[in-house]
C-alpha cells in the first residue's frame, strides 16, 4: 500500500490544501518520503459531517456487525505486514520488535472489543416492569445504553499503533457505535495513513457508510481545536501533554454545546519502597526499577517519576545501585526532536532547583534521551510545586522522607495518577494498609511488587486517574471500561413493544438483562 500523504475524509484520499510537511525519521535524522498536506476547514467540516451523517446508520447495526467491522480492522493491520512495520520502526525510532509487539496489542484490543460486543453486557440494560396494581402504579421502564456521536480522537505519539489510528480510542468509540474523526499525530503519519487505509477498507469490506472514519493530515494546533469546535463532534478523546490535554478541554467547554473531554496527560507514577521490602531487596527493586524508567527511553505516561521511601542506609543502597545502572546507560533516539527537547529541558530544571542533588545523569546528545536520577528530601518536595511535574522520558526523582508522618504528608501532595506501586513484604502490610486509603483517592491503578510499565489490556484494567492524569478520573482509556466513555443511557417509558430496540423486548435474544434489579441472561 502507497504513502500518498493524503487525508482519508469519509473514505476518499483528499490533498490537503495547508502547510506540507515531511515525516521524519529521528535515527537516521533525515525526512522520510511522501510529502504531507494539511487539512482546511472546510475539509474538517465536510469529515464532520459526513460521520454525523454516517451516525444512526452505524450505531443501529447488530452488535455482531460491530464485532465483525473491529475484527476486519484487525486483519487488514495484518495484512499491511512488514510495510507498516518498518515504517513506523522509521517514523519513531522505536525498535522493530517493540513496534510488533504493538501491533499485537492493537490488533488484540481490537478483537477484545468484539468480544465485549458480542458478550453484551455494554448495553446495560436494565427492565422495570410496569406496576399497574401498585399507588401509584409503575410504569415499564427500560434502559440500553446508545453512542455518544461522532468523536474526536487525537492520536498520542509514544505509541504509533496501540494508542494511535486504530488504538484504544479509536476501537471503543466504533464499539460504542460512534463514527470517528482521527486527529493523526505528526510524529507518524506514514504509520497513521496505513492504518488510516486499512480502516476505510474495513469500512467499505463492511458496506458501512463511509463517514463511520476520516482521517485528518497536517501539523497546528488549528486543526485539532476547529475538529473539536465542530458542532457534529460529540465527544474528545486525547493522549498527550497536560498543555495540550487542558486547551482542547478549554475549547470544549467555550462550545455553545460543550462536550466532554477524555484527555490522559501527565503522571510521575509513585513508587513506594516500604521498609521492609527496601530492607530485604533494595539491590533487587533497584535493577527492577532502572529497567522500568529506561524501557522505551521512558516515553512511558506510567513511567516510574517518582520513588518515595524513608531516609536512611537501605534507601542509600537503592539509589547506589539505581545510580550505577543509569549513570552507564547509553543515550537513545526520543520519538521526535521536540519531546527530546522536552525532556532535555525538564532534566536540566529538575537539576537546577534548590534542594535537589544528582545520583545519575548519562551524557545528553541532541534528539536522544539519556537516565538521569536526581534525589530530594520530603520537605522540599513539599515545599517545591515543579518538583512534582512529568518529564517526559527515562528521569526520575527520589523523594527521602524523615519519618512515616512525612512520607504520609507527601502522599497527600501528590497530584492524580495513573498508578502507585508499592514495593512491600509481609512486615510491611500494616504501612501498606495506612497508605492505601490516600492512594485510591489519587490514582487509577495500585499495583505491588513490580513497575507500573506494562499496561495490560483487559476488562478490569482501569488506565486513568484523577485530574491531571486524566481530564476525567471517572474513566479508562484502556481495557474495555474504555467503551463507558463515549455511551449514554436512553431509558424508554411505556413504549410498545414494536418500538423498543431489540435488546429491549420481551422477546429479544437472549442477552444480560437486569430485569426488577436481579442480572440475568435470557
Ligand atoms: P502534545 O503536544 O500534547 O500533542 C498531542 C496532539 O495534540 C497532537 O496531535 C497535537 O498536534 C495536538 N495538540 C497539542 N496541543 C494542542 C493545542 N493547544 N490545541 C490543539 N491541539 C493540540 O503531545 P506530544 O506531541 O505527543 O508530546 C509533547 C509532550 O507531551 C511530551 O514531551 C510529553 O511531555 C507529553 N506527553 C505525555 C504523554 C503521556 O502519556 N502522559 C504522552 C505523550 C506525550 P499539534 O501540535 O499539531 O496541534
Amino acid at each position: 500500500m502507497m504513502i500518498t500523504g493524503e487525508a482519508l475524509i469519509a473514505g476518499q484520499a483528499v490533498k490537503g490544501t495547508g502547510a506540507v510537511l515531511r515525516a521524519w525519521d529521528p535515527t537516521a535524522g533525515k525526512s522520510l518520503d511522501a510529502e504531507f498536506f494539511a487539512v482546511d476547514n472546510a475539509q474538517i467540516d465536510a469529515a464532520c459531517r459526513a460521520a454525523e451523517a454516517a451516525f444512526d446508520t452505524f450505531r443501529s447495526i447488530s452488535d455482531e456487525q460491530r464485532a465483525v467491522f473491529l475484527e476486519t480492522i484487525a486483519s487488514q493491520i495484518l495484512e499491511l505486514g512488514d510495510t507498516l512495520v518498518e515504517r513506523a520502526v522509521a517514523e519513531t525510532g522505536l525498535p522493530r520488535a517493540r513496534i510488533e509487539g504493538e501491533r499485537g496489542r492493537t490488533v488484540g484490543q481490537l478483537k477484545l472489543f468484539a468480544t465485549l460486543l458480542r458478550e453484551g453486557s455494554w448495553n446495560d440494560v436494565r427492565i422495570d416492569q410496569a406496576l399497574p396494581e401498585r399507588a401509584p402504579p409503575r410504569p415499564d421502564l427500560r434502559l440500553r445504553m446508545i453512542g455518544l456521536g461522532p468523536v474526536a480522537v487525537f492520536a498520542a505519539s509514544n505509541f504509533p499503533l496501540a494508542f494511535s489510528v486504530a488504538g484504544g480510542d479509536t476501537a471503543s468509540a466504533f464499539a460504542a457505535g460512534c463514527p470517528v474523526v482521527l486527529r493523526g499525530h505528526f510524529a507518524h503519519p506514514g504509520t497513521s495513513e496505513l492504518v488510516g487505509r486499512a480502516i476505510a477498507k474495513a469500512v467499505d469490506i463492511c458496506g458501512l457508510p463511509g463517514g463511520v472514519f476520516s482521517l485528518l493530515t497536517g501539523a497546528g494546533n488549528a486543526i485539532g481545536q476547529e475538529l473539536v469546535r465542530h458542532p457534529a463532534i460529540k465527544a474528545v478523546g486525547f493522549t498527550g501533554s497536560r498543555g495540550g490535554g487542558m486547551a482542547l478541554m478549554a475549547v470544549a467547554a467555550a462550545r455553545p454545546v460543550p462536550i466532554p473531554v477524555y484527555a490522559e496527560m501527565s503522571s510521575i507514577n509513585p513508587v513506594f519502597l516500604l521498609p521492609a521490602a527496601l530492607a530485604n531487596r533494595a539491590e533487587e527493586i533497584a535493577a527492577g526499577f532502572a529497567g522500568s524508567l529506561t524501557m522505551g527511553v521512558g516515553q512511558f505516561c506510567t513511567n516510574p517519576g517518582l520513588v518515595l521511601a524513608l531516609a536512611g542506609p537501605d534507601l542509600d543502597r537503592f539509589t547506589s545501585t539505581a545510580a550505577q545502572a543509569l549513570a552507564g546507560g547509553a543515550p537513545a533516539t526520543m520519538l521526535s526532536p521536540g519531546i527530546a527537547g522536552n525532556f532535555q529541558r525538564g532534566v536540566e530544571q529538575l537539576k537546577g532547583q534548590a534542594n535537589v542533588s544528582t545520583l545519575a545523569l548519562a551524557p545528553q546528545e541532541e534528539g536522544k534521551g539519556a537516565p538521569a536520577l536526581f534525589v530530594t528530601t520530603g520537605a522540599a518536595f513539599l515545599a517545591q510545586h515543579a518538583l512534582g511535574e512529568e518529564i517526559f522520558g527515562p528521569a526520575s526523582l527520589v523523594v527521602a522522607c524523615k519519618d512515616v508522618a512525612e512520607l504520609l504528608q507527601v502522599t497527600e501532595g501528590l497530584e492524580g495518577q495513573l498508578t502507585a506501586t508499592l514495593q512491600l513484604d509481609d512486615a510491611d502490610l500494616d504501612a501498606a494498609r495506612a497508605l492505601l486509603p490516600v492512594l485510591e483517592r489519587k490514582v487509577g491503578r495500585i499495583l505491588a511488587n513490580g513497575f507500573p510499565t506494562g499496561v495490560e489490556v483487559a476488562n478490569a484494567m482501569v488506565h486513568g486517574g484523577p485530574f491531571p492524569a486524566t481530564s476525567d478520573g471517572r474513566s479508562t482509556s484502556v481495557g474495555t471500561g474504555a467503551i463507558a466513555r463515549f455511551l449514554r443511557p436512553v431509558s424508554y417509558q411505556n413504549l410498545p413493544q414494536a418500538l423498543l430496540p431489540e435488546v429491549l423486548r420481551d422477546s429479544g435474544t437472549p442477552a444480560w438483562r437486569r430485569r426488577d434489579g436481579e442480572l440475568t441472561r435470557n
